[in-house]
């Protein structure tokens, strides 16, 4: 497999550190508010990351953080007369709603900043002791001119950032481009104890202390969007190499925007549409064909229009699904025909395809137009005719090729007929046990709910009365 690495800038071969492993981790959202679309794509993109490494063998180890203490939180809590705790367990319980209705997996570990507070102290201690950071009356800062290769992720050197940084001017600080990794309480603010003082960590810290704890010295794949590059992922890495003199992670990958009108949506611009009221109108699958069909690091444009188009390109992948189920009860031969045995072939080729495409930096919108394709030849080519078999192995690659982009995984079948059939095939079993009076309690019931059942040569047929 092939990674565009934002390090290197270029694609490179994919060597995880421990054979069949892949450690990753993803910086999560700041839970003061629920996430919206652009943050979705960020927490799709990376779960589709997860879940393809999964399908091609690997077993992935996945943190994405929780950030649970900044001014971001701060201020909310005090619009909302709460605390920064109560407001932190509400929004990751919001978080894990709508992550969970997007079909996002859960991650192996999702840590919250503030239960890594001792830990978090003790990383900062280190890397005073090691003369990396010094403190100033109650805060601490990162030493940049001290890390040799401070800028090398985003490809600048210390001069340059200067110049085109828009930084804080603090004349306590040794150079500029100093980051604070512990801040001194101000009044009214959630802090704890600390050697310098009650203060509270940065945010940049947090991530660097809780991969460190949770993944080890070095990990495979740190991972982000795109606007998190730098500062913050530069600054992770300033202080996770300067602590243990390790590599911090092999590969970086940066997931691009979702824009509205080509600006950036975000809470600040006020032009964002939160997860929820999406899910609301849509189904998940049409969320996530939507933004997985551009490439992860291009830039995706929102809108209701290209949603409501992506909606009847699910429906049409699901309408082939409904097909292929009614198909599999319908159908009369059962084993694949000599015809049918050189079509699985034809069919096996679509997954040779969009495995290439996806290994290939995971190139989910020539994935997803593979999908297309092959429910096109299948739609063409399995019909009344064809084997249980045939049908039964078309609609399984359907729903393989989606489950590594968390799509195609829903049954057509409302849960009545599902729950019908099931009866159906239990009157069955009984009727081979010989067990006549199951099977007639089972017909009697069903009668009772209106469906009656009809007994013929191509087997069990239900209608409603
Ligand atoms: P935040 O809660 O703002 O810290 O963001 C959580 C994640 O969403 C981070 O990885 C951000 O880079 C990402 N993100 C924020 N806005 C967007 C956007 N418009 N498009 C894609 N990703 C975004
Ligand atoms: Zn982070």
């Amino acid at each position: 497999m092939r990674i565009f690495n934002t390090m290197t800038r270029k694609k490179e071969e994919f060597i995880p550190l421990l054979n069949n492993e892949v450690r990753m981790y993803v910086c999560g959202p700041t839970v003061y508010n629920f996430f919206h679309i652009g943050n979705a794509r960020t927490f799709v993109v990376f779960d589709t990351v997860r879940r393809y490494f999964e399908y091609r063998g690997y077993k992935v180890k996945f943190i994405q953080n929780f950030t649970d203490i900044d001014d971001k939180m701060i201020k909310r809590a005090n619009e909302e007369n709460t605390t920064v705790k109560e407001l932190g367990d509400r929004f990751i319980k919001e978080y894990y709603k709508d992550a969970d209705n997007l079909n996002i997996e859960r991650a192996t570990v999702n840590p919250r900043a503030t239960e890594y507070m001792d830990e978090i102290i003790k990383f900062v201690e280190e890397l005073i002791n090691k003369g990396y950071a010094y403190e100033i009356n109650g805060d601490v800062y990162f030493n940049t001119k001290k890390f040799n290769n401070y800028g090398k992720l985003s490809g600048q050197n210390l001069e340059d950032l200067q110049a085109g940084a828009r930084i804080d001017i603090d004349e306590r600080k040794k150079d500029p481009m100093d980051f604070a990794i512990w801040k001194s309480q101000k009044p009214e603010e959630p802090a704890w104890k600390s050697p310098w003082g009650m203060g509270r960590p940065g945010w940049h810290i947090e991530c660097s202390c809780m991969a460190y704890k949770l993944l080890g010295e070095t990990i495979d794949i740190h991972a982000g969007g795109s606007d998190l590059a730098f500062p913050h992922h530069e600054n992770e890495i300033a202080q996770s190499e300067a602590m243990t003199g390790k590599t911090f992670a092999n590969y970086w990958m940066h997931s691009a925007f979702v824009n509205v009108n080509n600006q950036k949506m975000s809470k600040s611009l006020n032009n964002f549409f939160t997860a929820r009221e999406i899910l609301e109108k849509y189904e998940p699958d049409v969320i996530r064909l939507f933004m997985l069909s551009g490439h992860y690091r291009t830039q995706i444009n929102f809108s209701i229009d290209v949603l409501e188009s992506t909606k009847a390109a699910a429906e049409r992948l699901y309408n082939s699904i409904s097909n292929l189920e009614n198909l599999f009860d319908e159908v009369k031969l059962d084993q694949l025909s000599e015809k049918e045995k050189d079509y699985i072939k034809v069919l096996n080729s679509y997954k040779e395809k969009y495995i290439e495409k996806m290994d290939d930096d995971f190139n989910t919108a020539d994935a997803i137009s593979i999908i297309f394709d092959l429910v096109r030849d299948i739609n063409t080519n399995v019909g009344i005719h064809s084997s249980k078999e045939l049908v039964k192995y078309s609609l399984d690659l359907v729903r393989e090729l989606g489950d590594p982009l968390g799509i195609l995984q829903k049954s057509t079948k409302s849960n009545l007929e599902e729950e019908i059939e099931m009866l159906i095939e239990q009157r069955q079993q009984a009727r081979k046990n010989k067990d006549w009076s199951l099977s007639d309690k089972i017909r009697d019931d069903l009668k009772n709910r209106g469906i009656i059942l009809e007994d013929t040569p191509q087997g069990v047929r239900w209608k409603k009365i």
